[in-house]
């Protein structure tokens, strides 16, 4: 069967508004198949790790992060972060997802501290941590450049970067909900030198609140451009907004939008090797959909998670689940490391 061209811009912009959702889907589901041919949807056993939610940022998206002197603030001691970790490694585990808010007590030399300590104890644990926000938070409170902090954090154990807090990377978007927030060119500055340092990274989208849909589009091209720069985005994960107890407030995309979304991802970023569902946002059953509209990944069994929860969104799932899911929706399961390499089928 002959390859489709990829949509350009003013394409793909005309897709979303009006291309039929099954049409897209089944492209996208020729796509998933062509680069993931064994019918094979892929997990891994992870942890997220939420060492502070005092955040000075204070998006308006955000229910997570709380102020200094907010009651619930908290800072994690590297004690109770370590015995976290060893909870993952006796579950199994083999990545450790740690992000926090911009805390100014935070610098470079605590995160150092910890991930050295991370290393020494759990070398096996793949350490796939910090947003780029955060990344330039501690280069910032170092004095550092972005190279000059990325060296160091690789120094002290960190493997690899999540995709976090790219939201949409449209700066009109970014000054609506997260004004106090690096711009779209830091986030992807921070990336491409991630991958110039041989980290491998990821890439996320989170829609659904203020943004157009010629935004979402914008956000899709320059990831796939970031990616032809030499980004090292190994998966993209699109997922929703979620308004629970947040200041923006409002209303959150549909699972229909969510499906469009999600195998236009799979259209445009064909560069790109993995979409991941986002089970966390949209729940089981729409996940298990998902499969057919251009995912190839599942994501996390996420022994915790903090960030979506506090918007309210509480779909929690066992290991057991997750293999029910992936072959109740006629997939063959298969537990995968951070990098994507198999490790075990099911
Ligand atoms: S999204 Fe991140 S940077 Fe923004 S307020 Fe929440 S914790 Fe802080």
């Amino acid at each position: 069967m002959s390859q489709r061209q990829i949509p350009d811009r003013t394409e793909a912009l005309d897709l979303l508004l009006n291309g039929d959702l099954l049409e897209l889907g089944g492209w996208a589901d020729s796509i998933r198949q062509r680069l993931h041919p064994k019918k094979r949807v892929t997990f891994v056993i992870d942890r997220n790790v939420n060492y502070t939610n005092i955040c000075e940022s204070r998006c308006t998206f955000c229910a997570f992060y709380r102020d200094q002197d907010a009651p619930d603030a908290y800072l994690l001691d590297h004690e109770t972060i370590l015995s976290k970790i060893s909870e993952l490694v006796e579950r199994g585990g083999t990545q450790l997802l740690m992000q926090g808010g911009l805390n100014p007590k935070v610098g470079l030399e605590y995160i150092e501290c910890l991930f050295r300590l991370i290393k020494e104890r759990f070398p096996l644990i793949q350490n796939h941590s910090l947003s780029p926000a955060e990344v330039c938070h501690l280069a910032d409170s170092a004095g550092l450049s972005i190279t000059e902090t990325i060296i160091r954090l690789k120094r002290a154990g960190l493997d690899s970067i999540p995709g976090g807090g790219a939201e949409i990377l449209v700066d009109e978007v970014r000054q609506l909900i997260s004004p106090n927030k690096i711009g779209w060119e830091k986030w992807g500055e921070v990336m491409l030198e991630a991958s110039a340092q041989g980290m491998p990274t990821t890439s996320t989208m989170m829609f659904g609140s203020k943004e157009t849909a010629k935004q979402i589009i914008e956000h899709l091209f320059r990831i796939r451009e970031l990616q032809a720069k030499g980004g090292s985005f190994t998966a993209f994960i699109p997922w929703t907004y979620q308004p629970g107890n947040t200041s923006l407030g409002g209303e959150t995309a549909t699972g229909l939008e969510y499906l469009k979304v999600l195998s236009l991802s799979r259209i445009i970023l064909d560069n790109i090797p993995n979409i991941q569902a986002s089970w966390v946002t949209q729940g089981a059953k729409l996940a298990q959909v998902a499969l057919y509209f251009g995912a190839n990944d599942i994501g996390g069994t996420m022994l915790e998670e903090n960030v979506v929860a506090a918007a309210g969104c509480s779909f929690r799932m066992s290991q057991e689940e997750i293999l029910e899911l992936i072959q109740g929706a006629g997939f063959n399961a298969a537990q995968r490391s951070t990098t994507y390499k198999i490790l075990k089928e099911f």
